[in-house]
């Protein structure tokens, strides 16, 4: 088949006017301009018009599972208050995460998102997920701070990944949670089935300066919190070190792992984090949502960081579109090219689930996991080249722009309009 639009936006480099992209199966076999693509083809042609074909979306921090707690947290800039309300209302069973897991795959879908990153704590969306048609990175969470849950949380983990094949759109990792649920002990096991089974590893970390107090003096709102849990926090000595240290002290950082907000930084763990290939996911409006300071995203991405982008879940966010995070950042930050925004909701986000090369950007031989953005008209005087590209990527973080198409693996999973 071949989609055809207005722009074809294979990747940052380059823009075709009056664009095609030509696929068979789940595959990507040219992208070219629509007449040389369509020489004597019989193919069957879908065009966008007025919309620009480019990468799917890489949403590499979700919780699907929370889709239906959209709008029943308060919002606060206290992270304990906020896990307590979110604790109280998640009173779930299985059916109750199967339709939330469906209702954010068919959200994601809708907005231009092609691949995941979602953390499961139930284990109960696998199942959706797996028969979804999106692609997807799931992540079982491991929690436990106290060292008598260590086993179980252990055995939990073994059995989950042992209980549903992986499969071309569905791989695993581990999530141990963050280092205020997740003892020492239980992150160095983490650490160890990940190297075992080479899975990718994902933490919550550097959330708040809360964590940070509870890591260096081992006081503060995380030590009421486990007390409120009935957790106990006596025998806690505190590594003394920043949320980075600590993770690297653990062993966690030797395997690139996938760090989810990482909005208190101090210049060392930066340079600690581009040393070891960490990935950094920046999550802008549930960063907003707790009304934290500016994230480092920019100094860390100076310094030679992996930024992807993610929306987190529901309950600190208001929809599960990437589209909408860039929209938001090109917005309240000017400072950063709308082009190096577009790759971190991108290529960063393919790179930080080991699946650059696969997907990120449209290359020929690579997966078919296309959308296409449709956006209002560029006046004609609007010139050629890199001033057309520039162009062409602020209308598609602009507020009018929409997402029509998305396609996994060759597979048109949402289209809004079909001409
Ligand atoms: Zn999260």
């Amino acid at each position: 088949m071949i989609l055809r639009a207005k722009y074809v936006l294979p990747d940052n480099d380059k823009l075709f006017e009056n664009g095609a992209v030509l696929i068979a199966e789940d595959t990507i076999i040219d992208i070219d301009s629509y007449s040389s693509i369509n020489h004597g083809r019989l193919e069957k042609v879908y065009d966008f018009g007025e919309a620009v074909i480019m990468p799917g979306f890489v949403n590499a921090h979700t919780h699907l599972e929370l889709t239906n707690i959209h709008g029943q947290v308060k919002r606060t800039e206290n992270l304990t208050d906020w896990l307590m309300q979110l604790m109280k209302r998640r009173n779930w069973n299985e059916q109750i995460v199967e339709q939330a897991t469906s209702a954010g795959i068919a959200m994601s879908l809708a907005s231009g998102v092609s691949t995941i990153a979602d953390i499961t704590n139930s284990g109960w969306s696998v199942g959706t997920l797996k028969r979804s048609s999106i692609r997807k990175l799931v992540f079982y969470e491991a929690i436990g701070f106290d060292q008598k849950r260590l086993p179980q949380a252990i055995a939990n983990l073994s059995a989950n990944l042992d209980a549903v094949k992986p499969d071309a759109l569905l791989t695993f990792g581990i999530s141990p949670h963050a280092p205020y649920s997740v003892s020492a002990d239980l992150y160095r096991k983490c650490r160890d089935i990940a190297l075992s089974r080479a899975l990718l590893m994902c933490t919550h970390l550097a959330e708040s300066q809360s964590e940070h107090e509870f890591l260096m003096l081992g006081t503060g709102v995380f030590c009421d919190l486990l007390e409120k849990l009935g957790i106990a926090v006596d025998d806690w000595h505190p590594p003394r070190q920043t949320p980075v240290e600590y993770m690297r002290s653990l062993g966690i950082l030797d395997y690139s792992p996938l760090l989810a907000h990482c909005n208190y930084l101090k210049e060392s763990d930066i340079q600690l984090l581009q040393a070891s290939n960490a990935n950094v996911v920046f999550c802008p409006r549930s960063h907003n949502y707790f009304y934290h300071r500016h994230h480092p995203y920019e100094n860390l991405m100076k310094a030679g960081v992996n930024v992807a982008l993610g929306t987190d879940s529901l309950a600190s966010n208001d929809s599960l579109s990437l589209l909408d995070e860039l929209k938001f950042l090109h917005k309240s930050q000017n400072s950063t090219p709308p082009e190096t925004l577009l790759s971190m909701a991108t290529l960063n986000g393919a790179k930080s689930l080991r699946l650059y090369g696969q997907i990120g950007e449209l290359r020929r031989e690579w997966q078919a996991d296309i959308i296409a953005v449709q956006i209002p008209p560029i006046a004609e005087s609007a010139t050629h080249g890199s001033t057309l590209k520039r162009k062409v990527i602020e209308k598609v973080l602009g507020d009018e722009s929409q997402n029509i198409l998305t396609m996994v693996a060759g597979k048109m999973c949402f289209v809004k309009r079909e001409t």
